[in-house]
């Protein structure tokens, strides 16, 4: 379900702008609709509020936590479910207030490394279903930021994410640098995120600074060149003002030399971003591994060395099934999907 369609139902039960506002507003920030008499009726038209219950209870269906699983460094991982019976993953992420939410079920990108990307895209989450991802994270603990980074390619759903977007920047209270689109690069996402009213932050997957071998890794990603990538997102980056994240998924003997090393530098030196070193959480079924601890820390001073702004970073709540896709993958009849 879309936002466009929630506006639309509001309308046609006779919504000015400010009250389609408001109700979007309650019900995005997760706020309570009820203190004494319900607040919301005190300024809404008569047939607005027959309207209300039924449109109320078609958003709060969009989505349902099916199982949560706490991660000992304080993130939470959450099975949602969809529905129409679908589910993807939330993680709730133990800084900053960040939650993770997943644009589309299942993933066309295919990822060699990823359990997401085995399933092939199910179906796109709509813009609704992105926003109450949001909503049930809020029942839980403050939502201050939001990440585009679970299950999906937001390039391949970008109405809908866009849609998301606009709304949790404006009625959903969340600052636009801390809205993060993660895409593995796309140019439909350099070309629409200017025009955007709420701009995002953006994170890039970059994972290699070698065209064959990123044509390997993710294989139906656009072909673009890891330097046309850093180029685009420069030019975003020095446009808005928010730095990119580039995002490497640590993979032992793949992406892990000091060829990489150099290539990074040649590549993001002098750039406004930042590149958060992953590594890889181990998927049943796939052979990649994550490098020693002592090489990550290795790499991380090299290129601090070296002037490239760089942090080590873990999957939230890694110790439950902390790769993308796994928990849905499990709930669909085992780890090896
Ligand atoms: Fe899709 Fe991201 Fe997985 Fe790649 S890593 S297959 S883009 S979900």
């Amino acid at each position: 379900m879309r936002i466009s369609e929630i506006r639309q139902r509001l309308r046609e039960a006779g919504a000015l702008p400010t009250h389609e506002f408001r109700v979007l507003r309650l019900w995005s920030q997760a706020l309570p609709q009820t203190s004494g008499p319900r607040r919301i009726e005190d300024f809404l038209p008569q047939a607005l509020r027959d309207a209300l219950p039924a449109i109320e209870a078609q958003l709060d269906g969009l989505a349902h936590v099916i199982s949560a699983h706490p991660g000992e460094d304080g993130g939470e991982r959450l099975l949602v479910g969809l529905a129409d019976g679908q589910s993807v993953e939330s993680v709730l992420l133990p800084r900053a207030d960040g939650l993770c939410i997943s644009s589309q079920v299942g993933c066309a990108v295919g990822c060699v490394f990823c359990m997401t990307g085995r399933s092939g895209l199910v179906r796109q989450v709509g813009s609704a279903e992105m926003v109450a991802q949001v909503v049930l994270a809020r029942t839980r603990r403050p939502v201050k930021k939001v990440v585009f980074m679970g299950m999906g390619e937001p390039a391949h759903n970008l109405d809908n994410v866009l849609e998301a977007i606009d709304l949790l920047g404006t009625a959903g209270n969340i600052g636009h640098k801390n809205l993060v689109l993660s895409t593995v690069g796309d140019p439909r996402v350099f070309e629409r995120l200017p025009q955007q009213q709420v701009k995002p932050a953006l994170a890039l997957s970059l994972h290699t600074t070698k065209a064959q071998l990123r044509a390997r890794l993710l294989p139906r990603a656009p072909a673009m060149t890891p330097e046309e990538i850093v180029e685009r997102g420069e030019a975003y980056a020095r446009a808005t003002g928010y730095p990119i994240q580039y995002q490497w998924t640590l993979l032992e003997g793949i992406n892990d030399g000091d060829d990489e090393v150099e290539g990074i530098v040649r590549l993001l030196e002098g750039k406004y971003g930042v590149l958060n070193l992953i590594p890889y959480n181990t998927v049943d079924g796939l052979d990649f591994k994550r490098p020693p601890a002592e090489r990550a820390r290795e790499m991380l001073r090299t290129l601090m060395r070296r002037r490239i702004l760089t942090k080590l970073r873990q999957s939230a709540a890694q110790d439950v099934e902390g790769g993308c896709g796994q928990l849905r993958a499990r709930a669909m009849g085992g780890g090896s999907v």
